[in-house]
């Protein structure tokens, strides 16, 4: 394992780094489509979201998820793909199997490098998608996947194993590349008290990398955030298509990154606060 010590370098910015969220709504503005929109004009990007589904919730919790009609979330992307190409589409919740069938199906032939983060449960344990989305995400999504990024849990449920040690979560993001997903950005988190660990699997190689952990309970939307981050930097260097080098350098910038939203989150809400969504360096400050 090697530690991750890099500073985020200089920020370009590229009017036609354009990215699109397919992605549900937190109105209290910490993950969804709002933490991936904040995220991609941070980096320079040209940020658009398709809304997938409503939830009510804030810094305190999750009450209600209302996902949008089939016909609604097929109009707004046909909307966008028709005017606008994005150079890379992020796919966030999208809360039950119709949906993730829909959103294959529109995007299968499109072209366009995916981030796929398989959002299926929040940080409050409260599951913002139903029980036979796994088998949609495994059967439709994963196959044309460029960059996916599940956390330990989602591994687990999309491959119905028990993931105990960072050896079984190694081999999960193998396992998981080898369902079809180009490459696999693994959130394994902690496992020996005091390092948080990213597993990446990209061709025959797994690495994993670990950071110092922080103590804080401000993580809110910190998972949007990393693939975010990798989907946006990716927008910004992409040429023809996804390499494996484009996506190591994407994936270590999004892993500092979210390491530095985390250390300076803006300590909002009386629950599990947002984490920042500006760019910022290891001493906090905005590097745009
Ligand atoms: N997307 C939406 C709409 C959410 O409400 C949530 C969590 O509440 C997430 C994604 C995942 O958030 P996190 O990045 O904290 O895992």
């Amino acid at each position: 394992m090697s530690q991750i010590d890099q500073k985020p370098s200089e920020v370009s910015i590229a009017t036609n780094a354009t990215v699109l969220t397919i992605a549900g709504s937190d109105p209290s503005g910490g993950a969804g489509l709002q933490a991936d929109l904040k995220t991609f004009q941070q980096l320079g990007c040209y940020g658009m979201s398709v809304v997938t589904l409503l939830t009510i919730q804030n810094t305190q919790g999750v009450d209600r998820v209302e996902v949008m009609s089939a016909d609604l979330i097929e109009q707004q992307i046909d909307a966008v793909l028709s005017d606008i190409p994005p150079r890379v589409i992020k796919v966030g919740a999208l809360g039950d199997a119709e949906t993730v069938r829909c959103v294959a199906r529109k995007l299968r032939g499109v072209g366009t490098p995916l981030v796929v983060d398989p959002v299926l449960v929040s940080k409050h344990g409260h599951r913002l998608a139903s029980e036979d989305c796994v088998q949609a995400y495994r059967d439709e999504l994963l196959p044309m996947t460029t960059v996916f990024t599940p956390n330990r849990f989602e591994a687990a449920a999309l491959l119905d194993c028990k993931l105990e040690s960072l050896q079984d979560t190694a081999e999960a993001a193998a396992k998981l590349q080898s369902l079809g997903a180009r490459f696999v950005a693994l959130k394994a988190g902690d496992f020996d008290g005091d390092r948080h660990h990213m597993i990446a699997s990209i061709e025959d190689d797994v690495t994993g990398i670990a950071t110092e952990s922080i103590e804080s309970k401000h993580t809110h939307g910190a998972g949007c955030v990393l693939s975010a981050v990798i989907a946006g930097k990716l927008a910004l260097t992409i040429r023809d298509e996804v390499s494996a080098d484009l996506f190591d350098r994407a994936f270590r910038f999004a892993m500092t990154e979210v390491h530095h939203a985390i250390r300076f989150a803006p300590q909002l809400g009386q629950g599990v606060g947002p984490v920042e969504t500006r760019v910022v360096n290891s001493d906090g400050q905005s590097i745009i």
